[in-house]
């Protein structure tokens, strides 16, 4: 029997609001995770299940373009669609929110804002791969080509299934768009990135600390921070969150990517849940104390104000 109530946040995954889900979907991250939200629950800890549907980027657009519709209103269909489907299937969602509301926009530029400040983000050029028919980019998934390596000829933009190596799209012999087949167009873009070789360190003596974990897990682990490079955190598309930097906030046609906009969505939608029920300050104790199942991070003392969030990744100059 709990002897002080336990503050559990429940991230289930954020289904992209680009198609409906089948029950297989729904084994996946629906039941657990109302299993484990109700076991807390009648334990006597404060549950808090937040999730909600992924808007932004690229499926949502191909979804939208397949209906000629625009993204917004398939981004609205498939909410509704998902919220009606897990309330008749009675799953315990506290919260269930979208990434295109106005208090994720503001929570997750407010974030991105933090870091940059903080020198936690890099700006660099990529070369990105485009849509000659839509002019948006094309995510390296929905290309294919032949392996430079074995010759398969239906390797992905990411990977190649038959040989198993890692591939960039750009190296692909005779690419294609897997959506409509026409060959995309590579330019060099500038972007912002994560830099994320700069926790590398602070990670690793984390990592090395946890002797609760599995030692192949740990060492997995320990084993990506050797090839830790910074990760890019914007793309070339006019649907999603923008970018408030000075020199991208007015580019019509950049925004935050959507790997990075959806995961703050569960804070986002913490925050929406504590604004709803009157206290807003309860969606730090719930984030802070029990991010991911107690897994991602712990911070030593009480957080007592929301700006503080803003500090999660980027707190080693806070
Ligand atoms: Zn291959």
């Amino acid at each position: 029997m709990a002897t002080t109530r336990k503050k559990i946040l429940v991230a289930p995954a954020w289904p992209y609001a680009a198609g409906h889900r089948h029950l297989g979907h729904l084994a996946g991250f629906g039941v657990p995770s109302d299993v484990f939200a109700r076991y807390h629950r009648l334990k006597g800890n404060d549950v808090l299940m937040v999730s909600g549907t992924d808007e932004h980027g690229t499926p949502v657009m191909v979804a939208a373009d397949r209906e000629g519709k625009p993204y917004r209103e398939i981004a609205d269909h498939y909410n509704a669609a998902f919220r009606e489907d897990f309330r008749r299937l009675g799953l315990s969602y506290d919260c269930f929110s979208r990434t295109t509301t106005r208090n994720h926009e503001r929570v997750t530029q407010d974030f991105f804002k933090t870091l940059y400040e903080h020198d936690a983000i890099v700006e660099q050029t990529m070369l990105v791969s485009f849509s000659p028919t839509t002019g948006h980019t094309l995510p390296d998934r929905y290309i294919e080509g032949t392996c430079p390596i074995c010759g398969y000829p239906e390797a992905r933009g990411d990977q190649c299934d038959n040989c198993g190596n890692q591939l960039d799209p750009f190296e692909l012999i005779n690419p294609r768009s897997k959506i409509d087949g026409t060959t995309p167009e590579f330019r060099e873009t500038k972007h912002l990135f994560l830099d994320l070789p700069k926790y590398a360190d602070t990670l690793r003596s984390w990592i090395s600390g946890h002797d609760d974990w599995r030692s192949n897990v740990r060492n997995f682990s320990l084993g990506l921070l050797d090839a830790i490079r910074p990760r890019p955190i914007t793309r070339d598309l006019d649907w999603g969150v923008r970018i408030p930097i000075p020199g991208y906030a007015d580019d019509e046609n950049k925004r935050i990517y959507v790997w990075f906009d959806a995961v703050i969505g569960y804070l986002s939608a913490s925050v929406e849940w504590a604004a709803l029920s009157g206290n807003p300050d309860l969606a730090d104790c719930h984030y802070y104390q029990k991010l991911f199942y107690e897994k991602l991070a712990r911070p030593k003392e009480a957080i007592r104000h929301m700006s503080r969030y803003r500090a999660l990744i980027g707190k080693g100059s806070n």
